[in-house]
């Protein structure tokens, strides 16, 4: 067995033996009591973006979507598999959250890959497709930023990206019905790995601001 998988089964005894151990009464009533997460989290899947962690949750608090780049594919009903889809209308149409999270963040692969070509084969067939979904970002940024450092646009198409994944979420009939009649908010933030910070956008004055204060 290669060192990763064995980090992995350590990490887990220890979970086992104490977390789990420890806080026993905990999980049994997220079993007895059922889920009511706080918000649906749609996310980047990156491995330094832990969800639960930059909001300090607890099992049960949050409904978690993550996929490459944070990206909502606009409503499509046809006969295909939509995992994100499906998990917006399980939160928003089952679980009945009152707040949708997108989440964005700094350093985002999914967007810097937009500016690079790669390689159009089957072994990334669908990978090119979902990029597909951050374009419309890419696009925006680089007419209004044409002469921007590599790294602003970055910043820029990352935080950019967010509004429109905003607007593929008012896609979906009952998340627009849902917002309508205020049963549901939504919001666009913005991680920042540089520094901790979350930024929210402001869709009044179509900026980021920081979240909380
Ligand atoms: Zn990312």
């Amino acid at each position: 067995m290669n060192e990763n998988m064995k980090d992995l089964i350590k990490g887990y005894k220890e979970f086992k033996d104490f977390h789990f151990k420890e806080n026993e009464d905990r999980f049994d009533a997220l079993i007895k009591d059922g889920q009511k997460p706080k918000a649906l989290f749609i996310g980047c899947s990156d491995s330094r973006v832990i969800p639960e962690m930059i909001t300090n949750s607890d099992p049960g608090e949050l409904f978690i979507v993550r996929n490459v780049g944070n990206f909502v594919a606009p409503f499509k009903p046809d006969e295909e598999y939509h995992a994100t889809a499906s998990a917006i209308e399980y939160a928003v149409g089952v679980l009945d959250v009152t707040d949708i999270i997108i989440c964005g963040h700094s350093h985002c692969g999914a967007i810097e890959s937009l500016y690079k070509d790669i390689k159009h084969d089957m072994d990334m067939i669908h990978t090119m497709k979902w990029l597909e979904l951050g374009l419309e970002a890419k696009n925006a940024v680089s007419k209004s930023m044409p002469s921007a450092s590599k790294y602003d646009v970055l910043r820029q198409t990352e935080k950019v990206s967010v509004v429109f994944q905003l607007k593929n979420l008012l896609t979906y009939p009952l998340v627009k019905k849902k917002v309508t009649t205020k049963e549901l908010f939504i919001h666009g933030w913005y991680y920042d790995m540089d520094n901790g910070v979350i930024s929210y956008y402001d869709n009044k004055e179509n900026i980021f601001k920081p979240l909380g204060s």
